[in-house]
């Protein structure tokens, strides 16, 4: 037997009415009294009450060891927490990433009814703030604390509450938020409550940690997935436009973002463009949408290619705000290809502080994928295009030697038989059938020429060999010299003005001849039914005039109209297919006008006519009377 048991026993022996117990394990400290019975079982009582405490404490502590997610601790302590201490309104505050800010969780109906769930509050404001900055507990009257804020002890007082507890969260050194207790009793917390209070908040802490790094391991095994996943899903095609719109998708439903847009870059138009959306904006900000890349985070990221994570939108300059949105956190991240900053990977959320690092991290995993696919796709479009372009080459280069052939070989069928016919009648031919074979042979020697020179043009001017002869032209006379070429029937009147003020230009007199006869002889053709051509030449700007030619013909299609100009193009409706053509005059006309500093074009309706204008630069002076 030790001293000290034989010290009790002889005390135990000393004392007949009372009896001697060690209270040490309900007292604050360790005391030794002499007690009457009713002393005997108010303490017996409190020991009771003490050893409740600390089962259900133990049982609490169980269950928020087998918790497996935030939302499961705050289920038990929703359910358990007032059997350990009695309170009217409880929750937590957790602290964010950067410790700026606490965001609270309420745990009592009273307190779901308030304002306070889900609501972030600076860490320097209310006594939840001061807890955990001091990270100390606390014990007082609602509206005694050293901060009171109107939203949160404001909303406690107005609440009826009297008495508040709180106590920190703490895993080792650090604090993670807050645990707060109110009630309406007043001085309903004592030094007791709080002792209880942090042993609780001791196990709450350790099992919020816990399913924090659970989670953040979970998050990074699933993204990890979803990102091998979506990049298999990128190269399942190589459409630019699909592909980034599956990535948008895919990505939003896979983590679960609030709203996901991909935008490429327009340098040349200095604007970044939307190509894929998805999520709640998108009835707000369809495809095409253009921004300005010295607009908003998103032109920010496109124009210095650098990640931006803004978790509080209204603290960043940059962010560009919208009426329809409630957007309260923005992470942006560009899309290259080597070094060239082609795209930007937008996500929004209306939370505060909705992105971490893992969002970061795994989201340039995949903007990378992104760069990379995008540069398949783009190479994928050049291609295909290229070889669109050469199988529309292919088809005018065989349509041209169809058209060629025939053309070539109808004057010379025609100067076979004249000729023949000549031969054949000798001098029996009188002259004026002598004079109409000779005009027949003349004309279509004619035309042969036309077409061969159009031909060699082709090739000279493909090879950069034709030679321009610039010297001062008089318009009007271009004008008249090139009518003169050019077969009217009686069917079509001609009429042209020339300005005052454009009367001279300077070019290749014979190649621009060419232009406006190209023009008169299309709009003679694709007129079939006759009418007024008329031209003219105008002042068009102080350094330039314009040269048009109208017609009230066939017209042409404005989805056909750009590739006009180009080499064998010809238009393919109804009244146009059976007019001959080897497609080549407009381009011929366009590098000579080219050539000459100015541009062609057209404007025209279908079954109202055409008017094919271009510009020339004027000549400085007149020319001499030489
Ligand atoms: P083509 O020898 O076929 O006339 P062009 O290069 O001169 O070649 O013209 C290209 C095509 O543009 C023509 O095939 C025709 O379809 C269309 N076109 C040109 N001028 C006119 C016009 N004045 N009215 C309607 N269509 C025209």
């Amino acid at each position: 037997m030790s001293t000290e048991d034989e010290q009790a026993k002889d005390d135990q022996a000393s004392r007949p009415k009372g009896i001697k117990i060690d209270l040490s394990h309900t007292l604050d400290s360790a005391e030794e009294v002499d007690l009457s019975l009713e002393e005997i079982k108010e303490r017996l009582a409190q020991a009771q009450s003490f050893y409740n405490r600390v089962s259900t404490l133990s049982e609490i502590a169980l269950q928020i060891d087998a918790a497996r997610s935030q939302e499961d601790v705050m289920q038990v302590l929703r359910s358990e927490a007032k059997w350990l201490i009695d309170h009217d309104v409880c929750f937590i505050s957790l602290l964010n990433k950067s410790r700026t800010h606490y965001l609270i969780n309420t745990l009592s109906p009273i307190a779901d009814a308030t304002e306070l769930n889900h609501k972030h509050f600076l860490v320097n404001q209310g006594m939840s703030g001061w807890v955990i900055q001091n990270q100390s507990p606390i014990f007082l009257d609602v509206t005694a604390g050293p901060v009171f804020t109107e939203s949160i002890e404001g909303t406690l007082a107005d609440l009826g509450m009297k008495s508040l507890l709180i106590v920190p969260l703490r895993t080792g050194d650090e604090t993670i938020g807050c645990f707060t207790m109110s009630s309406a009793r007043p001085g309903a917390y004592q030094e007791r409550e709080m002792w209880i209070a942090q042993l609780l908040a001791q196990q709450v802490a350790v099992a919020l940690k816990n399913v924090a790094l659970f989670d953040s391991a979970k998050k990074r095994i699933t993204q990890i997935e979803l990102v091998n996943e979506i990049a298999e899903k990128l190269t399942s095609t190589l459409e630019l436009e699909e592909l980034l719109k599956a990535a948008a998708e895919t990505i939003r439903k896979n983590f679960n973002y609030f709203d996901v847009t991909i935008f490429l870059v327009d340098r040349g138009q200095d604007v970044v463009t939307l190509v894929a959306h998805s999520g709640k904006y998108v009835d707000f900000l369809p495809p095409g949408y253009c921004q300005k890349l010295s607009e908003g985070i998103v032109g920010w990221v496109a124009s210095h290619g650098q990640k931006v994570l803004a978790n509080d939108v209204s603290e960043d300059p940059r962010y560009m705000a919208f009426e329809y949105h409630s957007t309260k956190s923005e992470l942006a991240i560009p899309i290259q290809i080597e070094d060239e900053i082609v795209g930007v990977l937008n996500i929004e959320d209306t939370k505060l502080h909705a992105f971490d690092e893992t969002d970061t991290i795994v989201l340039e995993t995949l903007c990378d994928q992104l760069g990379s696919a995008t540069k398949n796709a783009k190479l994928y479009d050049q291609a295909k295009k290229a070889n669109a372009t050469l199988t529309e080459l292919d088809k005018m280069k065989s349509d041209f030697l169809g058209i060629v052939s025939h053309d070539f070989r109808s004057p010379l069928a025609s100067i076979i038989l004249a000729a023949k016919a000549l031969l054949k009648r000798g001098d029996a031919v009188d002259k004026g059938r002598m004079n109409e074979y000779l005009t027949v042979i003349v004309d279509q020697a004619n035309k042969l020429s036309h077409l061969a020179e159009d031909t060699l043009s082709i090739t000279k001017m493909e090879s950069g060999q034709l030679t321009y002869f610039f010297k001062v032209v008089n318009v009007e006379r271009l004008i008249k010299d090139a009518a003169s070429l050019v077969h009217f029937s009686r069917r079509h009147t001609l009429e042209y003005h020339v300005d005052n003020s454009v009367s001279y230009i300077k070019g290749d007199q014979t190649k621009l001849r060419q232009v406006v006869q190209n023009l008169l002889s299309n709009a003679v053709k694709y007129s079939p039914k006759g009418g007024l051509i008329s031209v003219k030449a105008e002042n068009y700007s102080h350094d330039q005039l314009l040269i048009s030619v109208r017609d009230g013909g066939i017209g042409i299609p404005s989805e056909q109209q750009e590739r006009l100009f180009q080499k064998f193009s010809r238009i393919d409706t109804e009244e146009a297919r059976d007019i001959k053509g080897s497609g080549l005059g407009l381009w011929i006309s366009k590098e000579i006008v080219k050539a000459h500093g100015g541009r062609i074009w057209v404007e025209s309706e279908p079954g109202k006519g055409s008017v094919f204008s271009f510009t020339l630069r004027k000549a400085q002076q007149e020319p001499s009377a030489s």
